[in-house]
């Protein structure tokens, strides 16, 4: 079945600016008569937290927001990231870096020093080539996009020097399967979209329609995140957190108890109600 998905890092438990863009894309895809997936972005091991996934789990179901069939984990996926290194690897795109950081640092686009080493090298990196072409989209929330990533990024890495593949291959493997149709995530995230995009052309995927909804930001400005120190959401009190995050996504929200205020929200949800500029929310002490 056709889909939208929020795909978490199993990083830390859900703060207020992740129950806000899961909230969004969960009523973005019943609006749009998808069902909604649940992954878990758990590629960069030493970044899991023990327990995180149990804990964003039973946030969800908390707050109402239950997913559709299996929870999916990157690190369940390993053939199908490897399967489109290789396709990409045929196709004469990929190539092994072995720049050390120094030799990289202060220049954003990767200057190409290693574009010939095509053969294997033992602890390099593998990135993908891009090419001077301009990649085009449009989002639903911040309109139309137009970026040529040699002009950008340059060539990208696609696996890590220490081993795990790269959040751009394994997203672009993963919303490039035909029945995601939708994804709905931060603008934080929106740079990485031509990335994504370019390895999905690349492999011969179809693209999901994007919405980049504005992130949330705390008192100095910086998007709420466990870096910032962001607060877990406090499950004791789901009514209260779904009407904060409603009432910023652009609803007024009515008096009602959990699940008739979801159905409501359902029912409600207009994604051209939400703002396309960051929004300060500072959460009240719990
Ligand atoms: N797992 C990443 C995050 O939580 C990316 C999610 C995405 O592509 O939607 O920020
Ligand atoms: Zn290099």
């Amino acid at each position: 079945m056709a889909a939208g998905r929020f795909a978490p890092s199993p990083t830390g438990p859900l703060h207020i600016g992740s129950l806000y863009t899961a909230l969004a894309s969960f009523l973005d895809a019943h609006a749009e008569g998808l069902a909604w997936r649940l992954r878990f972005d758990d590629l960069d091991a030493p970044r899991n937290q023990p327990g995180a996934e149990s804990r964003i789990l039973r946030s969800l179901e908390v707050h109402g927001l239950q997913w559709d069939g299996p929870v999916e984990r990157q690190s369940e996926r390993l053939d199908l990231y490897q399967g489109a290194l290789e396709a990409l690897r045929r196709k004469a795109k990929t190539f092994h870096c072995t720049c050390s950081r120094k030799a990289l640092a202060g220049s954003p686009i990767y200057p190409g020093h290693c574009r010939d080493q095509i053969a294997p090298i033992p602890n390099a990196a593998i990135r993908v080539r891009v090419d001077d072409t301009a990649l085009e989209f449009t989002d639903l929330v911040q309109g139309h996009q137009r970026t040529r990533l040699d002009l950008t990024v340059g060539d990208f890495i696609i696996k890590r020097r220490d081993g795990p593949f790269a959040y751009q291959l394994a997203t672009a493997v993963d919303d490039g399967d035909p029945s995601i149709v939708r994804v709905l995530r931060g603008q934080d995230l929106l740079a990485n979209t031509p990335r994504q995009l370019h390895i999905m052309a690349l492999l011969g995927l179809p693209a999901p329609t994007y919405a980049h909804i504005p992130v949330l930001l705390n008192r100095a400005g910086q998007k709420w995140s466990k870096q910032t120190g962001a607060p877990a959401v406090n499950d004791q009190r789901p009514l209260a957190n779904l009407r904060v995050c409603l009432t910023l996504l652009g609803l007024q929200p009515p008096d009602l108890d959990l699940e008739p205020l979801v159905e409501w929200a359902k029912f409600h949800w207009r994604l051209s109600r939400v703002s396309n500029q960051n929004q300060r929310f500072d959460p009240p002490a719990s």
